[in-house]
């Protein structure tokens, strides 16, 4: 079973022993996690996590929330310069955030067109964060599309989105949020996925799902989404698994 979107040093900060995360995600059968980058200033760290557990694939890229930054020009070309790097699966997550705002809009427009310039210079997918901004998502990915795809992480959206996404050639990903109660319209959105787009994620270690809703969430929380997204597709939790895992290996081509 895979996590396709994970932050391990975030869920550090959280005072969780690292060492305990890893060894209760193998126990519930996690067998890959993908650790996504907020920033390239901890890339040297999780270079470490990443020779330390086989089984973490590493992301590089600068999230919207960390766009405001005086050498924002800096850490995108430190993205570009490492972006060939084997052991980057995906550019990312960049993207749009219109509901916090951490950063001004226009230096967010710019860091996500240049990162999805940056996936397609290196031939490698995106992760896509989006909050509160559908169409300008949208309209961004179809000015600068990643030959390679990606992935609309976290998505909240509703199908019309999805479908846009999907032409654009980029995968659905869905996160513990799909479990709470008030998500019945994004259950009917994830039924509606064509199964060979289909990803699930933690976004550890934000968005615990039910039961764990409310605490810091962890790679081996993933389960839970799992279960409830095979649930509505009429598949077993292991077949879910199968198929997230070929989808998975196929967008980040990672090895088998
Ligand atoms: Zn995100
Ligand atoms: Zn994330």
């Amino acid at each position: 079973m895979i996590d396709t979107h994970t932050h391990l040093l975030e869920i550090v900060k959280k005072e969780l022993f690292l060492e305990t995360v890893i060894t209760e995600a193998r126990a519930v059968g996690v067998t890959r996690m993908i650790d996504v980058a907020i920033s390239p200033d901890d890339w040297g760290e999780r270079r470490e996590l990443a020779d330390k557990y086989p089984e973490v694939s590493l992301t590089l890229g600068v999230h919207p929330h960390a766009c405001d930054r005086p050498d924002l020009e800096a850490a995108l070309a430190t993205v570009e310069e490492l972006a060939d790097h084997d052991d980057i699966v995906a550019i990312g997550e960049t993207g749009l955030d219109w509901f916090r705002d951490y950063a001004p809009r226009d230096v967010q427009l710019r860091a996500f067109e240049k990162q999805l310039e940056i996936a397609r210079r290196c031939g490698k997918p995106v992760i896509v964060h989006n909050r509160n901004a559908d169409h300008d998502v949208i309209e961004v990915i179809r000015r600068v599309t990643p030959e390679c795809g990606g992935v609309l992480h976290c998505f909240s959206s509703g199908y019309d989105i999805a479908a846009q996404g999907l032409d654009l050639g980029m995968y659905i990903s869905f996160a513990g949020n799909i479990t709470y109660k008030n998500a019945s319209e994004l259950r009917e959105v994830a039924k509606r996925i064509p199964l060979d787009r289909l990803l699930v994620e933690t976004d550890a270690p934000y968005l615990a799902p039910v039961p764990k809703r409310g605490r810091v969430n962890t790679p081996g929380f993933v389960l839970y989404t799992y279960a409830v997204v095979a649930d509505l597709l009429g598949v077993t939790t292991i077949e879910l698994a199968d198929i997230v895992d070929r989808n998975a290996t196929r967008l980040f081509e990672l090895a088998r």
